[in-house]
Formats: structure tokens, sequence, C-alpha cells
């Protein structure tokens, strides 16, 4: 049977990236990656600065610091000085504001006096420069400022306002479609008869999309039928991804993999050594079946059949659909992968590589992870109070505490 990393393999040389677009920039932007490389449109900052509230004056005035000078202008920052310093002489300036021709230092507020219109300064500090940005300092005109495949965070949505740039070219947030299968799933709005049960896929996977930052859209819960099956795919396969969850095994009723087929999906993979997940089935469709006119024209669309069994689906997802979405995005597709030290002795068999939920906790000497107690694969209540899964080697083994165990992170914290 094909390994995880095969199988990853397969996932990223056959999803590539979508075509970037041009977009207005928000908060919502986050996350994004830039397609373009950003100049600045002026010096910044476009003027020497002054980076303290305190008085601006000529640092050759002061004598161990000291001096008694003539307060000639009050400049607010936004206001533009008018009145040249000259020996003897200060101007109260604010943080932010220009600073005024002829002086070369700000010595802070706290360490003046204002007495009348003059001010006593006590700075045994000063030197010419003392509290200026200068003009350029941070940035010239025209230079490049963030580069292609920079990363939108925080700081660089802060950047971008700086040098006037609201609309820039990024890659976008793929759109992914999201169905349910079987004919026992109901939605979560509904009490289930005896053999049914809820739908808990359907916004778990929807969650984990918006979380690799995608865009999900939930089709519906198709029955085990064919041409109900049929039509949910086909609306699905106009999206950037589908994923579908639950239909993907071999028995009689799991009908997913034959209606792909039948509409074109080629299978690239069809089960993955790993447990739980292991009904895992990836594949392409070709561009002639996606309909939607992306910048780019006609795009395949990549499939993921995932287990139905929630913690089959959730495994599936982090180890293949997410890099799958973040190599759509141009991001460093992952998965995430970290040491870590074994809290306490953990014995256990298996007979495939086994992702158990595990809880993974920075400490002052490095990362540990704890095993969640987990009923298996149904069983999306042992993952509550895990962050991450340990990777279980197959067979029958007897780990000690302190061991080291490779862990799949799913969240930051
Ligand atoms: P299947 O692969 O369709 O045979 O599903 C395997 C198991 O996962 C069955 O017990 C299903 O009831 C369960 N399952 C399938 N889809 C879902 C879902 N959307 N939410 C919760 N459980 C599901
Ligand atoms: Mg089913």
């Amino acid at each position: 049977m094909l390994g995880v990393a095969d199988a990853l393999k397969i996932v990223l040389e056959n999803v590539q990236p979508l075509a970037p677009i041009e977009a207005a920039i928000s908060y919502e932007s986050l996350g994004l990656v830039l397609a373009e490389d950003v100049a600045s449109d002026l010096d910044l900052p476009p003027f020497d600065k002054a980076m303290m509230d305190g008085f601006a004056l000529r640092a050759a005035d002061l004598v161990d610091g000291k001096a008694e000078l003539t307060i000639v202008e009050e400049i607010p920052a936004g206001k533009t000085p008018t009145v040249e310093v000259k020996a003897g002489q200060a101007s109260r300036i604010m943080t932010g504001a220009p600073v005024p021709r002829g002086i070369d230092a700000v010595v802070m507020i706290e360490r003046c006096e204002v007495v009348g219109t003059r001010v006593r300064t006590n700075e045994p500090r000063v030197r010419a420069g003392l509290n200026i940005l200068h003009r350029g300092k941070e940035m010239r005109t025209g230079e490049v400022v963030l580069h292609v495949g920079a990363r939108l965070r925080p700081q660089e949505l802060g950047l971008l306002a700086a040098v006037g740039r609201t609309r820039v070219q990024l890659q976008p947030r793929p759109s992914v479609a999201i169905v349910s299968t079987g004919d026992e799933i109901v939605d979560a709005s509904v009490m289930p008869s005896a053999a049914q049960i809820r739908n808990s896929n359907g916004p778990m996977l929807a969650a984990q999309v918006a979380r690799a930052g995608a865009i999900p859209r939930f089709l519906g819960i198709a029955r085990d039928d064919v041409n109900h099956l049929r039509a949910l795919i086909a609306e699905g396969l106009q999206a950037d991804m589908l994923i579908l969850s639950g239909g993907v095994s071999a028995g009689k009723l799991d009908l997913v993999p034959g209606v792909l087929s039948e509409l074109g999906v080629k299978a690239l993979f069809h089960k993955v050594e790993m447990k739980p997940g292991k009904p895992i089935l990836f594949g392409v469709a070709p561009p002639a079946h996606a309909q939607r006119l992306s910048p780019g024209g006609a795009r395949e669309t990549t499939v993921f059949g995932l287990a139905g069994n929630p913690v089959g689906s959730m495994v599936g997802f982090e180890l293949f659909v997410r890099p799958g979405i973040r190599k759509l995005m141009t991001l460093e597709p992952g998965p995430c992968w970290i040491r870590a030290r074994l809290t306490k002795d953990h014995a256990y068999r298996t007979d495939r590589p086994t992702y158990h939920p595990a809880r993974l906790t920075l400490t002052d000497t490095g990362f540990t992870v704890k095993p969640t107690v987990w009923f298996g694969s149904p069983d999306l209540r042992g993952v509550l109070s895990a962050n991450a899964f340990v990777l279980l080697p197959e067979g029958d083994h007897n780990h000690r505490a302190g061991d080291t165990m490779m862990v799949l992170r799913v969240e930051d914290e």
C-alpha cells in the first residue's frame, strides 16, 4: 500500500498554484501571498521627523547638556514648521512632526523645564541626530519594499498602506466544495433516528478549509444514490478543489470512486497506509469539467475522497488536503512535523502507522507530547483535548516516557 510520504508527493505534484488576481487590500487579505513586487511611492519618513515630544535645538548650544534657550515656535504633528531655529533658540515639537530648519537634535520633554518663554535643558547625552529619523531612512521612492511571494501579515498590510497600495496582485483564496455522503447521515439540526448519525464532517471540514485559508462551500449530504451523488460531484467540480467524505471504501454502497471515474476524474491514488483514514482517494478532474472561468482560464479541479469516520477524515485533511490548499495559494505546503518527547509510557499495537490524537506542549526543554484517551476513528471527542497527532509506527511497541516521537502539528497553540 502507498505510504503517506509518497501519497503527499503525488498530491503536491498534481496541484498547481492558482493564477493571481488583482484585489483590494484589507485585513481579509491576511495570510495571502503577494504576486508582484511592490515599490514605495515616496520617501519614508517623508521629512526629518521628531521621534520624541520635546525641544528641537542645536546640540552645540548645550554645555554638559545644559542650556537656557528661547522658545520660538510650537510644532504639532501634521504642521510644517515656519521658523528657522537660530543659536540660543529652540522649538517645542511633538512626536512625528517635521523638525524645523537650523536644528540637529531633539531633547525629550522629560529632560526639559519650561520657564515662561524659555526652556532649560538637562541632557548630557545630547549629540547631532538625537531623536531625529532622517528623511528616506526607512525607504526611498521607487525602492522595492515587498517582493513576490511575501505572505501578508499585519506588518506587510501596514506597510502596503504606508506606500499607498490599496490594490495589489495576490494569490487568491481557493474555493473548496465539500460534500458529505451517506444515507445514514442527517443534518445537525435533526434528531437522528435509531440508525442515523449527524453530519459532523461537513462543519468540521468547512472549518479546516477556512483554517487553511481557503473558502469552503458545503454542497450538502449526498444520498448513497448514483444520480444524487453525481449531481453534487458535478457541482463540486466547478470549485478549485472538491472534498468528499464517506463512501470511498470497498463497501457495496461506497459509490464515490465509481461516480468520480464516470465524471472523468482520474484517481491518482486510492488507499494510503495510515490509521485512521486509510480509504482515501485523490484524483484530478481535467479542465473540461471545470466550467468556471478563473482568471487563468479553465483549470483542473483536484478531488479528495476522505474516510467517512470523522477522525479519519480530519487526519486525511491535515496530511494531504491542507498541503494541497497551501500549494494552490503558493504557501509552504507542510504538513508541520515536530519532534517531541513522550510525557509518559505508551504501549500499543497497530498494523498501520497510526496518527493518534495528542497534546503537544512547548516547554523550557523543547516539545513534549501526550497521547489523549481515544477510542478510534469515530471518536471525535477524543480529539477535543488534542492539538496534534502523534505518529505511532506500526508494530508492537512499548514507548517509554522521554522517547522522541514524530508529531503532526495541526494548531499553533
Ligand atoms: P463510509 O466510509 O461511508 O462507510 O463511512 C464510514 C463511517 O463514517 C460510517 O460509520 C459513517 O456513518 C461515518 N460517517 C460518514 N460520513 C459521516 C459524517 N459526515 N459525519 C459523521 N460520520 C460520518
Ligand atoms: Mg457511507
